[in-house]
């Protein structure tokens, strides 16, 4: 995470806000009906703009997200994914963009097993 994103994401003021905002979502994600697990700002945060509340604050510039969502949401710009003619995967420009993308799957992965574990009888 960038620095100055670092101080804003740990403030007392923003946790307080995006938990209400997933509880008001019923942490269901925005974009496909999954478990939502990030509070996602439409318009990113950058060092112009996260002293304005009207951005960081403002409900109708968040979204609830899953993992996966997020991931293409914040993939989009810089990774260029290439399909060959069966429809697989043929190459993916941008290495350190996959590895975050292979690290955030198994992070779900070991969040849904421990989910699996509680659910069961
Ligand atoms: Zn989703
Ligand atoms: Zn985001």
């Amino acid at each position: 995470m960038k620095e100055y994103a670092r101080t804003f994401y740990k403030g007392k003021k923003w946790r307080e806000c995006s938990a209400a905002y997933m509880a008001s979502k019923q942490y269901v994600c925005e974009r496909c009906g999954g478990v939502a697990v990030i509070c996602h700002h439409r318009r990113h945060i950058t060092p112009a703009n996260i002293t304005d509340p009207n951005i960081t604050y403002n409900w109708g510039n968040l979204e609830a997200l899953c993992q996966d969502c997020h991931n293409k949401e914040h993939m989009q710009k810089n990774t260029k994914i290439i399909f060959d003619d069966a429809g697989q995967v043929e190459k993916v420009k941008d290495g350190a963009q996959v590895r975050d993308f292979k690290q955030a799957c198994n992070h779900i992965d070991a969040l849904l097993s421990k989910f699996d574990r509680v659910e069961s009888p």
